[in-house]
């Protein structure tokens, strides 16, 4: 899809939540949501970073974004009850939701699965996503027509020696895109999800020390399936497992 060509305005007046938008792919999606035209709801775990992406928007004139600090890790049912609460307020309904943040955990053998990081990679790329989805999903419903982004990856939908809870929850992904997706058929909310692809991030870097990054993608690079998917053209799909490269 690296060839999509989004038109400026394509995601004027829209309201945009996006995860892990502090860093990698989040914070290129965040920017470049806002540049076309949209109000980007940043969510993160480190204020700072979220801070950053806010001026960075706000620097080049694009809208004025919200900032909410939030670790998924430790967040409940509530917290996410009154962020869809709070947007309700201020925007009145929720035009796209990209779940981008993840944890990656260790990578290495079966047997050495950790219970505990298991646990938090499953809460985190899993858990809270499901949780945070039902919670927005009446605020989407009374947008005209509303998009929900899984963050999917190659070992989502091919499993691969030592790539452990990460890819197990990369599965479940895909099981609760499709699950959801089917339930919207028909409806104005529409769920896909995307394998960025190899893209040149830390959580790259973490899995392949030894690559040299400049000879990957940069999460600049792949936004046009992103803009596909949060803009209009894409109205009629839904239960899509899409590649941004
Ligand atoms: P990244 O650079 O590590 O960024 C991940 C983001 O998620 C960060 O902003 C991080 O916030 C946030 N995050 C992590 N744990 C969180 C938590 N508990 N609560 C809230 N936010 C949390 O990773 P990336 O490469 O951009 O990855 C983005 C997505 O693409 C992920 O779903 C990843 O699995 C997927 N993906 C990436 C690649 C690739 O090659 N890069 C390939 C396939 C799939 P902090 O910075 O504050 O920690």
């Amino acid at each position: 899809m690296l060839e999509y060509q989004a038109a400026k305005d394509l995601l004027n007046n829209k309201t945009i939540l996006v995860t892990g938008a502090g860093d990698g792919i989040g914070r290129a999606a965040s920017i470049e949501f806002a540049k076309h035209g949209a109000t980007v709801i940043l969510l993160g775990k480190t204020v700072k970073k979220l801070e950053n992406v806010y001026d960075e928007i706000v620097n080049a004139g694009y809208p004025k974004p919200a900032i909410v600090p939030l670790d998924m890790k430790g967040a409940t049912e509530q917290n996410y009850i009154d962020m869809a609460d709070t947007i309700a307020e201020q925007f009145g309904h929720l035009d796209g939701l990209l779940h981008n943040a993840s944890q990656l955990g260790a990578l290495g053998p079966f047997e050495h699965i950790d219970l505990t990081s298991l646990e938090t990679i499953l809460k985190v790329n899993v858990t809270a996503q499901a949780i945070m989805t039902k919670s927005l999903l009446p605020i989407m419903r009374k947008a005209e027509h509303a998009s929900i982004v899984f963050t999917s990856s190659g070992v989502g939908r091919k499993g691969r020696a030592y790539w452990g809870p990460y890819a197990f929850s990369k599965f479940a992904t895909e099981g609760m895109m499709q699950v959801l997706a089917d339930e919207c058929d028909n409806t104005s909310v529409r769920v896909n999800s995307i394998n960025p692809g190899a893209t040149r991030t830390e959580m790259r870097a973490k899995a392949y020390p030894a690559e040299d990054p400049q000879t990957l993608k940069t999460a600049e690079q792949i936004m046009p399936t992103y803009l596909f998917l949060m803009g209009n053209e894409s109205i009629d799909t839904n239960g899509q497992a899409l590649n941004a490269q």
